[in-house]
């Protein structure tokens, strides 16, 4: 049965998106069976993942709206060496089009269920909001993994999210919990950093992931190549760091 995990942190452009793709591809590159499923209507996943999202027949949306099942929308991406679940602009109108239907928050969870033991792993990537669709994702997950940078606000953004993390806990997945904080687009050179990551694991403790994620420009050039940095140069200091992170997550789920 496949572990599944979603991907968020409300504050836009802390690295999401380049933590999805590129955890799917290190998991893949170390045996796993992997899933991503975009839950962003930027489709930046989907795009990052080398599937078009503006050719997509079926996608994320119509697997809540129930018009398809996920084995009907995903693809294979065979570059990245995973399944994608993609999205593009059509999922922002999902969040009008569920207000009035029952179970709404739970419509992923349920298409996942139908294809859980075909993946070891199953990553969403949340779009920078506490939205429906980000319900949606917290709804089906195990755990949320949170990327963040560390900068001064970093941890009073946190608040929310963890707040929100405990009430869709209390409310609606028992299973829900955080796996951890990945620190990504980090500079060891920046004393603030040192000391925000110094604070955050005081603060979370082993909740903070052993892996640290380099400020790494091959990363930020990969999507433009449609291509997780992991695929498009493996070589490069942030690509070896999200193998390692891929590492972390599977001995880390084994202890779960
Ligand atoms: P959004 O909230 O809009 O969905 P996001 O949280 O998904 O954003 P990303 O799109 O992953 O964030 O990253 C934001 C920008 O930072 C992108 O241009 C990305 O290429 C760049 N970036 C992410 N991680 C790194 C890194 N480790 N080193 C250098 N650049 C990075
Ligand atoms: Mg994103």
């Amino acid at each position: 049965m496949a572990r599944i995990f979603c991907v968020a942190n409300q504050k836009g452009g802390v690295g999401k998106t380049t933590t999805t793709v590129n955890l799917a591809a290190g998991l893949a590159k170390v045996g796993q069976r992997v899933l991503m499923v975009d839950l962003d209507p930027q489709g930046n996943a989907t795009m990052g993942s080398g599937v078009d999202k503006r050719q997509l027949v079926l996608s994320v949306y119509d697997v809540l709206l129930e018009s398809a099942s996920i084995g009907e929308a995903r693809v294979k991406s065979e570059k990245c060496g995973y399944d994608v679940l993609g999205a593009n602009r059509e999922l922002a109108g999902a969040e009008v089009e569920l207000v009035d239907v029952e179970r709404r928050e739970k419509r992923l969870k349920q298409a996942l269920a139908l294809v859980a033991d075909e993946y070891d792993f199953v990553l969403i990537d949340c779009p920078p909001s506490l939205s429906m669709l980000t319900l949606n994702g917290l709804c089906s997950a195990h755990g949320v993994i949170v990327p963040m940078q560390c900068e001064y606000f970093a941890l009073e953004g946190l608040t929310d999210l963890v707040n929100t993390i405990k009430q869709v806990h209390a409310n609606l997945n028992k299973d829900l919990a955080i796996i951890g904080l990945l620190r990504v687009m980090f500079d060891p050179r920046i004393t603030l950093q040192q000391q925000v990551s110094e604070q955050l694991k005081a603060h979370f403790g082993d909740k903070v992931f052993n892996t640290v994620i380099p400020r790494n420009v091959r990363l930020a050039e990969a999507p433009s190549y449609g291509l997780p940095g992991v695929v498009f140069d493996p070589s490069a200091k942030g690509s070896q760091a999200f193998v390692e992170f891929a590492q972390e997550m599977v001995e880390r789920i084994e202890k779960l």
